[in-house]
């Protein structure tokens, strides 16, 4: 008989949002005279911007002419796009990274699953909690995370970084060294991020205890204040341990498309290995590039216009972030988030756990939102509402909680 991959075994059951489901559906069976607002949300809901579109259907036709069909793409991705990324989203900020060091890719969960393959399989991994699974889910599937603690809700071989309003949502360096540090800043689900001199001292740490941070920028475009990095490579020797994994998702509606890059600096090196040399393999031999017109989509969003109509996407789910954080801040509630990142994370009242709001929020105020204990045990006593509705919705939804 043939053998699975047991670590796929250990891994426990996904229940957030199938559990998030089966509640909404039989309160709407139950109360079909109710009207469900849905706060809980993770995909952008806005449609591409003209750019996008025109630049897509530029493509299509070009696919469609002998002498402009794209076959193959090349491993790396088209020059057009990595020239761009490298002019628009470093070069222009001082971060001094080179095309041959960015990845083109189908989107950022696949990057930040598939980038613990080109470690060694006992390497120890250092995770933000509550945190986005996929970190955790991929280092389970490689068997690099020992045995899981159903009561604690934990891994034995995981080092857990809490981020709480205790701390500030500032992950404190580990007891225990770790080889891979996941960051994801914005923060998916606090809405929480690091000031630069803050994430300077985990670069410094980085470097000082040779352990690579893998940096997860997907919320990059939602930063407002002047004092967050947009990149990590902005701060002082960070290629020499970061790499950096972004995105055309949520500052462009490509959840549907699907488009994202992966940086791996030169400078990146275990001994005399380079890691970019690793991936460039690993995505070689496993990915055979993001489609043509993709990437011609993409390439439109650095354009002027394309710029100024994602910054207009980008304002409309910020502005309701506003309406809810405000709103919940009108209402008593202590409110962390949603000024650099679509995601605003409130403490449950009374010390109530995250699943009983869950069911307060949905029976009384027929809001729809999220756990926090669903991210992570230190995210029990929280609760993440998403900015990515309409701003009808946000408006709706924040009275009624008011009138709670
Ligand atoms: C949405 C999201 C992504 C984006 O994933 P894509 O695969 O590019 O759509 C990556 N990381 C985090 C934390 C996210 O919330």
């Amino acid at each position: 008989m043939y053998q699975v991959n047991e670590n796929y075994l250990k891994l426990p059951g996904s229940y957030l949002f199938s559990t998030i489901g089966k509640k909404v559906n039989a309160f709407a069976e139950a109360n079909p005279d109710k009207e469900i607002l849905r706060l809980g949300i993770g995909d952008v809901t806005q449609p591409l911007c003209p750019a996008v579109i025109e630049a897509l259907h530029k493509a299509v036709d070009e696919m469609a002419d002998p002498a402009t069909f794209r076959g193959y793409a090349p491993d790396l991705g088209y020059d057009f796009l990595r020239n761009t990324i490298v002019e628009k989203d470093y070069k222009a900020r001082g971060c001094d990274i080179s095309p041959d060091e960015i990845f083109v890719s189908d989107g950022a969960k696949s990057d930040s699953g598939n980038i613990q393959e080109i470690f060694g399989a006992c390497s120890k991994i250092a995770v933000c909690d509550p945190v986005y699974p996929v970190y955790v889910d991929s280092n389970v599937m490689a068997g690099r995370t020992g045995i899981y603690d159903a009561e604690a809700e934990t891994w034995s071989d995981v080092i857990y970084m809490p981020t709480t309003k205790e701390n500030g949502f500032v992950p404190e360096k580990p007891e225990k060294r770790p080889d891979l540090i996941y960051l994801c800043l914005p923060n998916n689900p606090t809405g929480t991020t690091l000031t630069k001199a803050q994430l300077q001292e985990w670069v410094d740490y980085a470097n000082k205890e040779e352990a690579v941070i893998i940096f997860d920028a997907a919320y990059e475009a939602y930063i407002a204040e002047d004092d967050v990095p947009h990149s990590i490579y902005e701060c002082d020797g960070a290629r020499t341990c970061a790499i950096e994994i972004r995105s055309f998702s949520k500052n462009a509606g490509f959840t549907g498309l699907r488009l994202g890059f992966t940086v791996v600096p030169k400078d990146l090196k275990a001994g005399d290995v380079c890691l970019r040399d690793l991936w460039a393999r690993r995505h070689g031999t496993k990915f055979n590039g993001a489609p043509y017109i993709v990437q011609r989509a993409g390439e439109a969003v650095y354009s002027p216009e394309g710029k100024a109509q994602t910054d207009e996407q980008i304002a409309y789910y910020m502005r309701n972030a506003s309406v809810i954080r405000n709103g919940l801040l009108d209402a008593g509630y202590e409110v962390f988030g949603g000024i650099n990142a679509p995601y605003i994370w409130m403490k449950t009242p009374d010390g109530m756990k995250s699943w009983d709001f869950f069911d307060h929020l949905l029976e009384n105020a027929n809001v729809v939102g999220t756990p926090g204990s669903g991210f992570g045990p230190s995210g029990e006593g929280y609760f993440r509402l998403t900015a990515f509705g309409t701003y009808e919705n946000s408006v709706a939804a924040l009275e009624r909680i008011k009138a709670l």
